[in-house]
């Protein structure tokens, strides 16, 4: 298995190349990796697509981009900037909430440790784990979404049915030197290769080393 994982990322870190980084690594980039934006950024991007979530964060970051300048806004400021990423109203209640606390409990800054940001309002593993590993530096982290979850289950990595289990499931199964760069590489795949519904198989570049658990129904055409 462990011999398969190590193909499949290799093969992925070439073919990823090509397609565009999902938002939140490209504000990582952007941004110098600071931990503030790396985190609004990320709660942010639930349940939303990649473009909203980046003319959203800009648009906040263009207005404030502190713990004390967003903290500082009225919620329904916030709420008109974000507009219309997913839950705009309930986010901006999190965003606000949380850079409270970041200043309140933190002294300003985005704490360092999982046990530390899971305190933080509408921060799940999810978004503490991609906090860890593009804004920390942290090798020791897998962060999984919908994406990781998904293709981790038909690749035969993992099997099973939450997020939550996949990301504990991973650490098993993928060796270390790839923690950090599972969400990279899977969530680029997920989102131009294997789709949710019709994953385009046929020009799949791990193809032959996928069994496809669970796939029903195969996308024409190339990418
Ligand atoms: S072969 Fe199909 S199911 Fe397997 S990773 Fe590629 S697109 Fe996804």
């Amino acid at each position: 298995m462990r011999r398969t994982v190590n193909a499949v990322m290799r093969r992925l870190g070439k073919a990823i190349a090509r397609f565009e980084e999902p938002a939140v690594e490209k504000i990582a980039e952007q941004h110098h990796d600071d931990p503030f934006q790396v985190l609004i950024a990320t709660m942010l991007s639930a349940q939303t697509r990649d473009p909203v979530t980046a003319a959203a964060s800009a648009r906040l970051f263009r207005v404030a981009r502190t713990p004390a300048a967003v903290a500082a806004l009225p919620v329904r400021r916030i709420e008109t900037l974000i507009y219309p990423v997913s839950f705009y109203r309930t986010k901006a209640v999190h965003v606000r909430d949380a850079c409270r606390q970041i200043l309140e409990r933190f002294g300003g800054r985005v704490p360092p440790t999982m046990n530390e940001l899971l305190t933080l309002p509408g921060v799940g593993r999810k978004t503490a784990n991609l906090v860890l590993i593009l804004a920390h530096r942290s090798a020791d982290n897998i962060c999984v979404d919908t994406h990781v979850h998904r293709i981790s289950n038909r690749l035969g990595w993992v099997r099973t049915r939450t997020p939550e289990e996949t990301e504990h499931a991973l650490y098993e199964a993928v060796p270390k030197r790839w923690w950090a760069t599972v969400n990279l590489y899977l969530v680029t795949w997920g989102q131009n290769v294997c789709r949710p519904v019709y994953p385009v198989c046929g020009s799949c570049a791990i193809a032959d080393l996928c069994p496809r658990i669970g796939v029903t129904r195969i996308g024409k055409g190339g990418v």
